[in-house]
């Protein structure tokens, strides 16, 4: 029995034509995805599917029928536009189940003239299962990722996590396993854009916001896609091997999730198994860390309003093919800790910076050859076409020609000489194969035909000439038939119904209707008849026999050439890899020596010494504005003297000045200089930064129904909370989403705990001048400042860092140059001025002098000592709120705190 039948009354009901019927069987059996159901040329969509589609793409509801006495609504696209339509719905979130024909509509005659031509779904399209060219951006991989949870213990929070994520379109497959700390950070190195889960777990809300975090679309599946106790059959049996150990030994979490993203696949591709690469770990250590927070404040892959354009990732990117472009990004995605992995890299770019002409002639080789991975995975999806295999020949090609570029190198790096290894390994012969097999511009669709060259089959040149010798014939029969009947309007044409026929006006057809043995008569038209002849007949089915012979051939030898393809995968993808390696390095190298970039050291100190830093964004826009240069700074975070922990810089400077320019360029360079990248920077020596955390500007979440301040309070939080001694924490303007002395407060005890407490470089900068008194307590704390100069009542900003601590803020003259109303800068400074009347005697130093250190503070539930109540009873005695400002009761506030403090100390 059907689905259909078994849920809805529908099909029973004698009004529903067979066709509907068999539409709500097959939607009933895919009710999460929006159905395109084929009808000759189109895809239909029908009832709310049809609705939900109008609406998306703005294309016209009609209706079609009745179904239970109402209208059925209606809309549809042409087939042959279906893949930008797919796109659309697919960028707006949907999926969609393509339903095909599965039979000739001749055959469904046979079976009565009310039959049903059979249809099925041959697909479900989701945006993590792209493979089509045009569904894709060539420069980023599309990951479907799978995430898995596995308890360890019987406590709530005894749990690892697996993830598993695959590229379909270039059948790359990793695994890995983190915790419930890094889960956030390792989703959003993958970025995938569609993340499958058990359901259960998604309606955690934690787990929940994490998962939207990552920008996939979310896909919750059923639990029993994540069966821990199949997960090693289920890929076992994928990948055709007895066992998984050639493949590595991988964990219970990362077996459960690579399971649950094979299940999905099978799912959608019904049945198709996509080429993938055995399963690699990615060990989650081996990469720094970057929250999802972090990764979106200093705009690497997106600025913070979601484009591209302006971000680091298109700042720096100068590779020129999709392989490298998709590379470079993830390395990007996920800097390196291990300082000689790191060391390799820099080491390809190097050689590319001496090999200046070589690397010249690669890339433009590079330009030239396509994207193998992709065109590999469609042909092995059966989806490829002749111009997928004439990708393959042209990128075999390419490889082979790097490789005769390359050989003369003396000393070639480590990954280097690799990536040649991988180009010396792949199926040459095959790619020269190929070569002569495709012609040059050959159709998209192998059932176009006609993708052959002349010359690669006899027995296809043969018949080719016999179809084109034919139609010669058809001409010159033509002409003969017109010079015998003296109707020079007399045409022989060809259509799909009556195949040849001749044409002639009524008006002049009486000389071939007096013939009726020899010119048969097949229609009569508004002002033309239509005759065939023997002779025609003959010519027509020679025609069409050669054509489809010419067909077969050609269909099977796209068979045979795709076979050959498949057994060659793994090394035409180790080759594809190998381009994208050498595209990323050269395109590094020309990043370095278009824009000065300086090769950094990297080592396992703690030291973190920029020299002439620049922000790479920012300079590229300065210049590209034509305006002031940027000026570089320097920046020296690594232990003082012979300490082995590192250091804070506490900045502060006037609005406008380039403080956070400063803190988030310092941020890029330990990114850049960790992906492998050379540095804007004149010198940079960096131990490595396992960690970065940032909290620049701010901005709301209502979505999630978080305020600016929460959402700053949030991510200080987290950074408080996991900072560690090697890492990298960037604080702008702590505290300043509330009240001014919460806030002060908030950011003091936020640097006390950063020194004393996580012991991590940072860079902080604030507002709160009186934080830099902090100094005087904290041996590891520095301030700095940005310079400026005020002439003639205006402020010049000279965007130089250096030691000391800013007098002022210039926050009315920034006002003012934004083009406040000049009453307004006027009443501001009278404000102003008798506000720091009020304020002379620095509270600052007021906390300096009575306020223990962080590490000293008592902890909130410690019992009081026997004789504290007396002496606090008595401070407080001496307090009357009613006479105080918020200042002093602040102050007050803290004397308390220090009092209650006290015993602890001694
Ligand atoms: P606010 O306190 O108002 O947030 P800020 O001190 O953080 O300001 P930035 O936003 O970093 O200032 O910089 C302001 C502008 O100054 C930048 O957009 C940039 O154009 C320019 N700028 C910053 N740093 C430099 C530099 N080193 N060289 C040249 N121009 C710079």
């Amino acid at each position: 029995m059907s689905q259909a039948s078994a849920t809805n009354p529908a099909p029973a009901d004698t009004k529903v034509t067979p066709m509907m019927a068999q539409y709500i069987e097959i939607k009933t059996a895919n009710p999460d995805s929006l159905l395109f159901y084929r009808m000759g040329d189109f895809y239909e969509l029908f009832f709310e599917d049809a609705e939900v589609a109008s609406r998306a793409l703005g294309i016209t509801l009609t209706k079609r029928g009745k179904h239970q006495g109402e209208d059925i609504p209606m809309c549809g696209v042409p087939v042959h536009a279906a893949d930008d339509y797919l796109q659309k719905l697919i960028s707006l979130g949907h999926r969609v189940s393509v339903c095909e024909q599965t039979e000739d509509p001749a055959e469904a005659k046979k079976r009565g003239s009310k039959s049903v031509v059979r249809r099925d779904v041959v697909r479900l399209v989701t945006p993590g299962t792209l493979t089509e060219d045009r569904l894709l951006d060539a420069g980023s991989n599309n990951f479907l990722a799978a995430l898995a949870r596995v308890r360890t213990g019987s406590l709530d929070g005894d749990a690892v996590y697996g993830l598993a994520w695959i590229d379909m379109s270039t059948g790359s497959f990793q695994v890995s396993e983190t915790d419930h700390s890094r889960l956030a950070a390792d989703l959003a190195q993958i970025a995938p854009r569609e993340l499958i889960l058990a359901d259960n777990l998604l309606q955690e809300a934690e787990i929940r916001i994490i998962a939207e975090q990552s920008g996939g679309s979310l896909s919750p599946v059923p639990r029993a896609f994540f069966d821990g106790a199949t997960a090693s059959d289920r890929l076992s049996h994928y990948f055709g091997v007895k066992t998984l150990d050639g493949f590595g030994t991988f964990s219970r979490a990362e077996l459960t999730a690579a399971s649950g993203v094979l299940a999905y696949i099978e799912k959608t591709q019904l049945g198709e198994r996509p080429p993938l690469d055995p399963p690699t770990r990615e060990a989650g250590s081996g990469r720094m860390l970057i929250d999802p927070a972090t990764r979106a404040n200093l705009e690497l892959a997106r600025t913070l309003s979601g484009e591209k354009q302006g971000s680091l990732l298109t700042t720096i990117d100068r590779t020129v093919t999709g392989g490298g472009a998709r590379l470079l990004a993830s390395r990007l995605a996920g800097p390196l800790v291990c300082p000689k992995t790191i060391g390799q890299r820099h080491d390809s770019v190097d050689f590319f910076l001496t090999h200046e002409l070589m690397r010249e002639q690669l890339r433009q080789t590079l330009k030239g050859a396509p994207d193998m991975a992709r065109a590999l995975s469609r042909i092995a999806l059966q989806r490829g076409g002749p111009r997928d295999i004439l990708s393959i020949a042209q990128g075999l090609q390419a490889a082979k020609t790097i490789l005769d570029m390359t050989g003369q190198a003396g000393d070639v790096p480590h990954e280097l000489a690799e990536a040649r290894s991988s180009l010396e390994q792949a199926p040459h012969q095959l790619g020269s194969e190929l070569s002569s097999a495709i012609k040059e511009d050959p159709p998209l669709l192998k059932r176009d035909g006609g993708f052959l060259a002349a010359g690669y089959n006899p027995d296809l040149d043969e018949l080719r000439a016999l179809r084109d010798e034919s139609r010669k014939v058809i001409a010159r029969l033509q002409a003969e038939y017109a010079e015998e009947l003296g109707l020079r309007s007399l045409k022989i044409k060809h259509n799909n119904v009556l195949g040849w026929f001749i044409e002639t006006p009524t008006a002049q057809a009486d000389k071939l209707k007096d013939d009726p043995s020899r010119f048969i008569h097949r229609q009569t038209m508004a002002g033309a008849m239509r005759f065939t002849t023997t002779e025609l007949a003959d010519l027509e089915s020679r025609i069409a026999s050669a054509g489809e012979r010419a067909m077969a051939i050609e269909l099977e030898i796209f068979d045979r050439l795709a076979d050959q393809i498949i057994s060659a995968g793994n090394a035409i993808k180790a080759a594809a890899h190998g381009l994208s390696i050498l595209d990323v390095s050269a395109a590094l190298a020309k990043l370095a020596q278009e824009e000065n970039y300086t090769r950094p050291l990297i080592d396992e100190s703690r030291a973190f010494d920029i020299k002439g830093g620049r922000h790479p964004v920012v300079e590229r826009a300065l210049r590209h504005s034509g305006g002031d240069s940027f000026v570089a700074n320097d920046a020296d975070l690594g232990p003082v003297e012979k300490g082995d922990t590192g250091c804070i810089w506490l900045i502060t400077g006037p609005n406008m000045a380039g403080k956070s320019t400063f803190l988030r360029q310092n941020a890029l360079i330990a990114v850049l200089a960790q992906m492998g990248a050379f540095v804007p920077a004149n010198h940079a020596h960096i131990g490595i930064v396992d960690r970065l955390f940032s909290r620049v500007g701010a901005a709301d979440d209502l979505a999630r129904g978080r305020s600016t301040f929460m959402v700053e309070m949030v991510e200080t939080a987290a950074i408080l909370n996991q900072a560690g001694d090697r890492s990298l924490v960037i604080l702008d303007e702590i505290g300043r989403g509330t009240a001014t002395f919460d806030g002060l407060s908030i950011a003091w005890a936020t640097i006390e705990h950063l020194h004393e407490v996580n012991k991590s470089r940072a860079l902080f900068a604030t507002h709160y001048h009186e934080l830099t008194a902090l100094s005087q307590k904290l041996d590891r704390l520095s301030n700095a400042t940005v310079s400026v100069k005020e002439w003639d009542g205006e402020v010049i900003f000279l965007h130089e860092i250096v030691p000391g601590a800013a007098d002022r803020s210039y926050g009315i003259q920034v006002a003012k140059l934004a083009g406040l109303p000049g009453s307004v800068v006027e009443r501001s400074k009278q404000v102003l001025s008798q506000l720091e009347e009020q304020d002379r005697q620095s509270p600052a130093q007021a906390l300096i002098d009575e306020l223990p250190l962080f590490a000293a503070v008592p902890k909130p539930k410690q019992a009081p000592a026997a004789d504290q109540p007396d002496q606090l009873r008595l401070a407080l005695s001496d307090i009357n709120p009613d006479d105080m400002t918020p200042r002093e009761a602040l102050e007050s506030l803290y004397r308390l705190k220090a009092l209650s403090a006290k015993p602890d100390q001694g």
